[in-house]
This record gives C-alpha cells, structure tokens and sequence, in this order.
C-alpha cells in the first residue's frame, strides 16, 4: 500500500453543487417516530413550520397541510413545540409502520 497524503484522498460521500438539500432525502434514515397532523387541533400558528430544521411541514396557501416524509427526521421538534388549541396538541409523534 502506496503513502498517500490526506490532500489525494479521495473525496467523501459530499455534494458540492449549491442548492443541494434537496438531493439529501434526510427522510431516508428517520427514527422510529415520525409525525402525524392532527388538523382539528390545529391553530395554524405556524411554529412546526418555524422549528422544523428540515422544513419538512408542509404549507399551503399559508396554512399547515401535514409532514413531506422524504425529508422529516423524526426528530420530534414540531410536536414539542405545537401548541395545539383547547390544550389538545396538532401534532402526535407515532410509531412507524411498515
Ligand atoms: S419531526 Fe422533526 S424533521 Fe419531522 S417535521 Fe417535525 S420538526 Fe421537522
Ligand atoms: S405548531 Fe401545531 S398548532 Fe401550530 S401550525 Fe403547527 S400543527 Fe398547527
């Protein structure tokens, strides 16, 4: 085996092109949760839109429709923050199913 100096390695699994997020289905490695809307609870405050770090809520005509799932990790933030209406949240983390 050849010494290689780290500058000739080869490069790794990234995408170097600008406007690339949508080319990275972080959906693809969610936990075992994902979001489900639960629409008549909704206030459409629009704060899961705000938090959502993959901006997978989706909206429509300025108002929550659900969750694009080819890009929600599961990570649960929009259901932490979701404050419902009437103290029943719009937001429920569910276990996947197959
Ligand atoms: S679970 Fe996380 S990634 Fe999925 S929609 Fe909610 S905030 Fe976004
Ligand atoms: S945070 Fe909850 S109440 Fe607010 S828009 Fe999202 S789902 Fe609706």
């Amino acid at each position: 085996m050849s010494a290689r100096g780290y500058s000739e390695l080869p490069v790794g699994p990234v995408i170097l092109d600008a406007g690339n997020s949508r080319l990275l289905k972080t959906g693809a490695w969610r936990t075992i949760n994902r979001p489900v809307f639960k629409e008549e609870n909704c206030s459409q405050c629009l704060l899961c839109w705000l938090f959502c770090p993959d901006m997978a809520v989706r909206v429509e005509d300025g108002k929550v429709v659900g969750f694009d799932y080819e890009y929600c990790k599961g990570c649960g933030v929009c259901a932490q923050e979701c404050p419902g209406k009437k103290g029943q949240k719009a937001i429920a983390m569910e276990e996947e199913k197959k």
